[in-house]
Order: C-alpha cells, then sequence, then structure tokens
C-alpha cells in the first residue's frame, strides 16, 4: 500500500518537474516587451467585464488608462458608476446614443461613432495611456459607421507600449488578424434565455 503511494508521489513529482521545466522554456522565449492588442469577442458573457478587469489591472499600478464606450445602454452600469465617481484618473468617454436598435436613426448614429472615434484616436496617439479600452467597437465596423480602413490604421499606429482592448460580437477578420490576443467567448449556457432577468452588479 505505502508503496503505491510512493510510486503515485514520485510520478507526480516527476510531472511537476516536466511542467515546470516547460514554463519556464515558454517564459523564457516570450522576451518581447510592448503593448498588446486584445480582442474579446464572441456571444458568451465576459466580454465587456473581462475588460473593466484590465482597467483595475492598471490602476493597480497606477497607470493612465482611458476607456471609450462605443454604445450607451438604456440604463447606465455598475463599471460607469464606477470608474466616473471613484475613478477620477480615467478618461471616460461614451458615444452617448442608446443601442442602434433603440435609436433607429443611422445618421445621428454614425456621425455620433465618428466624433467617438475623433476621441478615441486621440488616445491612441497618446503615449501616456497605459491601456485603452474600446468598448463595443466591433460594432462600428459592422454597421459601417466607421471606415474599417481608418479605424486599423489608428489602431496599428499607436505607440509600442500602449495595450488596446476591443471588444464586442461578430468581430471582423481584420481586427482578428491585428490582434495579439483573441479571445471568441462562446456561449454555452445563459442565464437570461432561461428567462432569469439580467442582474444589477452582475450583468451591468
Ligand atoms: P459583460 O458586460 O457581462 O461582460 P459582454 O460584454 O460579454 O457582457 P455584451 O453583448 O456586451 O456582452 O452584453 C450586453 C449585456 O448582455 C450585458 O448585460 C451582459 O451581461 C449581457 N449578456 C452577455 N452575454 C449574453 C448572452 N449570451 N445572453 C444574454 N445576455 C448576455
Ligand atoms: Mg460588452
Amino acid at each position: 500500500m505505502n508503496n503505491l503511494k510512493d510510486n503515485k508521489n514520485i510520478i507526480h513529482k516527476r510531472k511537476m518537474e516536466k511542467l515546470k521545466e516547460n514554463i519556464n522554456a515558454s517564459i523564457k522565449a516570450a522576451n518581447i516587451k510592448r503593448g498588446v492588442s486584445i480582442l474579446l469577442t464572441g456571444n458568451g458573457k465576459g466580454k465587456s467585464s473581462s475588460a473593466f478587469g484590465m482597467v483595475i489591472r492598471s490602476l493597480g499600478y497606477n497607470y493612465k488608462v482611458g476607456v471609450i464606450q462605443f454604445i450607451k445602454g438604456q440604463q447606465s452600469s455598475g463599471e460607469e458608476i464606477f470608474v466616473r465617481k471613484k475613478c477620477p484618473s480615467v478618461t471616460f468617454y461614451q458615444m452617448g446614443t442608446g443601442f442602434t436598435w433603440n435609436t433607429q436613426d443611422r445618421s445621428s448614429d454614425i456621425a455620433a461613432a465618428n466624433k467617438t472615434w475623433t476621441v478615441a484616436k486621440k488616445m491612441l496617439q497618446d503615449d501616456t495611456y497605459h491601456l485603452i479600452i474600446l468598448d463595443e467597437l466591433t460594432y462600428m465596423l459592422s454597421f459601417k459607421y466607421l471606415d474599417e480602413n481608418l479605424v486599423m490604421e489608428g489602431l496599428k499606429n499607436r505607440p509600442a507600449n500602449q495595450s488596446v482592448v476591443v471588444t464586442g460580437r461578430g468581430a471582423s477578420s481584420a481586427l482578428k488578424d491585428w490582434a495579439d490576443t483573441v479571445s471568441d467567448i462562446q456561449e454555452t449556457k445563459h442565464a437570461f434565455n432561461a428567462g432569469v432577468m439580467a442582474r444589477k452588479g452582475v450583468d451591468f
């Protein structure tokens, strides 16, 4: 019995040694130091909330952060309230129009999107920003509210040390090619589809 236990422990130790070796080799191989581009897309929950998680991480180190939301819901969200009230150092800008299926006005949406992109572009040229969140930007491209070439140019020409997070469903292939990190979040299940109401502090 004891022999079996010893054997299991030896096998476990060898496995862990091998794992540690592999992890150390990967860490050593990743030696490029620069800002990263991150795309969080897909139909599953967790895109904007993950982006705001990175805002908190950056603020933990007192880095300068900019957040631009390309869509404004009918009600404000917990993250908006928190950032506006408790994080005066964060530059926070909202497009100011509601969801496109609520505004139902294409020309005013396009004007608002372009005005918002002007704000984003300025941030993307400012190397004092460590992290920029472009929340729900994907829709501006899929609705053709913004010119994709201009957006891609702005994203690509940003300062080398600046990281950018783009969120939203249905990201274009240009965005997927551009991003260093792409997470396509799948919806396996969502409570809303079982009739559970969106929850304050969890969903908004
Ligand atoms: P979150 O902000 O919770 O991380 P998200 O950014 O991934 O969500 P969006 O499509 O931007 O997803 O979400 C808009 C709203 O719909 C949020 O309140 C979100 O919690 C909720 N939601 C997200 N995914 C789903 C889904 N698959 N079904 C229903 N509601 C969803
Ligand atoms: Mg979102």
